[in-house]
């Protein structure tokens, strides 16, 4: 076979479609959020990123920043191992607790990323648990997608956000069966939010699990960034709850959040988890002083619906088009619509 023919075959296939990525090369101003040098073949441009999942600007928090670099001088720049093997740094500790503390769950364990998390912990709930069925939004991240796929057990999808026929599908499955319900609280792409509630309700009533993504929700929603779930006084009726550090927390990796039996449970059969290199222990601090910050300060929370409130007033001035949803996701029409 010829194999550079095959890639650049399918390539053509991407461009033909419009659907090929050319990634934006940027360098972001530390202290100047959200600007950044734009580097292209024409030359250096200063930009605005409007698109950045940093939401909050913790990248660029300096406690955040003191954080990573005090723990890069205090034991440098790797973690030296996977999680198993010499890796588990005390910042990986002290993370997890804060995070166990933020959904108010007995624990928590973290993943080199968002993505990570969702693939192993749905991954390995599915391929474990006997007869396990696993009841998907339709519009739930590829990342828990591809766990659910790797699991290799039952899988239904219901309709977006639609109890209805979540319930429906319940109903019809075999009651003694084990089920899960997976599902996002803001979703990404339309900026919409689940009904937790009524998803729990149902959860209660078919005896199934419930499995939170709140990736686009923790650090920007409830009294300590724990997310809608904890603004709406949910958190104890989730199973799972899981989440990103990469957005509003501002740094990198990802997590669950759920009983200590669970947590255990992935942190041994996990794959994912189990054999990989443990973040570096700068991450983990950083991350802890992005936490902590938020579960106390409401100040960037509230300047950021704010700012969001003023993005819509200001794209209705100019009549440009965006769907209206209850998050701080904006999403603008383009083209046609
Ligand atoms: N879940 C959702 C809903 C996401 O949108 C994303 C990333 O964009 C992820 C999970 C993955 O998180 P991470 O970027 O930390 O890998």
């Amino acid at each position: 076979m010829d194999f550079e023919a095959f890639f650049k075959n399918e390539l053509d296939g991407l461009h033909a479609e419009g659907r090929y990525r050319v990634f934006a090369d940027l360098e972001r101003h530390r202290g100047n959020f959200p600007r950044a040098t734009r580097y292209t073949a024409d030359g250096e441009k200063e930009v605005t990123v409007w698109c950045s999942n940093d939401y909050l600007g913790m990248g660029q928090n300096p406690k955040v920043i003191e954080a990573m670099k005090a723990a890069i001088d205090h034991c440098g720049a790797g973690a030296g191992g996977t999680r198993n093997i010499s890796g588990t740094n005390h910042h990986h500790v002290m993370l997890e607790r804060e995070l166990a503390d933020l959904h108010a769950k007995e624990a928590a364990l973290i993943f080199t990323s968002g993505y990570v998390s969702n693939w192993a912990a749905l991954g390995t709930l599915g391929a474990r648990i006997p007869g396990l069925i696993i009841f998907s939004d339709s519009l739930n991240h590829a990342s828990m997608i591809e766990g659910i796929r790797h699991a290799k057990c039952g899988k239904v999808i219901w309709k977006h956000n639609d109890v209805a026929d979540l319930e429906a599908k319940l109903a019809a499955a075999d009651p003694k069966a084990p089920k899960l319900i997976a599902f996002e609280s803001v979703y990404s792409m339309d900026g919409d939010i689940a009904p937790i509630k009524e998803i729990c309700d149902l959860a209660d009533k078919y005896g199934a699990m419930t499995y939170l993504d709140e990736v686009h929700a923790v650090g920007m929603y409830g009294p300590r960034g724990g997310g809608i779930a904890e603004r709406e006084g949910l958190m104890d009726r989730l199973t799972v709850i899981e989440g990103t550090l990469g957005k509003a927390f501002g740094v990198m990796g990802g997590y669950i959040a759920a009983s200590a039996a669970l947590c255990d449970f992935i942190r041994s059969f996990a794959s994912g988890f189990i054999f990989t290199t443990a973040l570096p222990p700068a991450l983990a601090a950083g991350a802890v002083a992005s936490i902590q910050h938020l579960k106390v300060s409401q100040f960037e929370r509230a300047r950021h619906q704010d700012r969001v409130r003023k993005l819509r007033a200001l794209l209705d001035q100019n009549g440009i088009p965006h769907v209206p949803n209850p998050s701080h996701i904006v999403p603008v029409l383009v083209g046609d619509a």
